[in-house]
């Protein structure tokens, strides 16, 4: 089992292991704990994780950095929400393993989302938010939001 450096300190110096289990998961494999089942999903981006969380019926998926991935669809089939990063405003701004809204929305389109919370947005996103939202519904009637600090909601 590979332990990232962070957790060793955490586990030394904040004493993480009183509060927290960590468990790595490799993909696919299906973790159950109490009501909660979650599942990963290996993405394009090094490192690169998305996690599927279903807790009576419903169903939360989140994305870390990603490029586009088919697979992604999918996994988050019928979500109730999807934490999904979206770094860049439109295709041509793309750089590295990153999505934009036309490849947000594609995925989207298959998995059937009820909701989408972009996350992970570039500085050369500020001000184009509204674009991106309206590129995306292009894709999908789910309801979309701009993630931020602090949000929450009720699923
Ligand atoms: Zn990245």
């Amino acid at each position: 089992m590979f332990l990232i450096d962070s957790w060793k300190y955490m586990m030394k110096e904040l004493l993480a292991s009183r509060f927290v289990e960590l468990h790595e998961i490799d993909e696919k494999e299906v973790v159950q704990r109490g009501a909660w089942k979650i599942v990963s999903l290996d993405v394009p981006h090094q490192n690169g994780l998305a996690y599927r969380l279903e807790v009576k019926g419903k169903i939360f998926v989140y994305s870390g950095d990603m490029g586009y991935v088919s697979a992604f669809a999918d996994f988050s089939k019928g979500a109730d929400v999807v934490a999904i990063e979206c770094s860049y405003p439109d295709k041509k701004s793309v750089r590295g393993t990153h999505l934009c809204p036309e490849d947000v929305g594609k995925i989207a389109k298959i998995g059937m989302w009820k909701r989408i919370v972009l996350t992970h947005l570039y500085p050369v996103c500020e001000g184009k938010e509204n674009d991106m939202i309206a590129t995306l519904q292009k894709f999908t009637k789910a309801e979309i939001l701009v993630g931020y600090d602090y949000l929450s909601f009720r699923i």
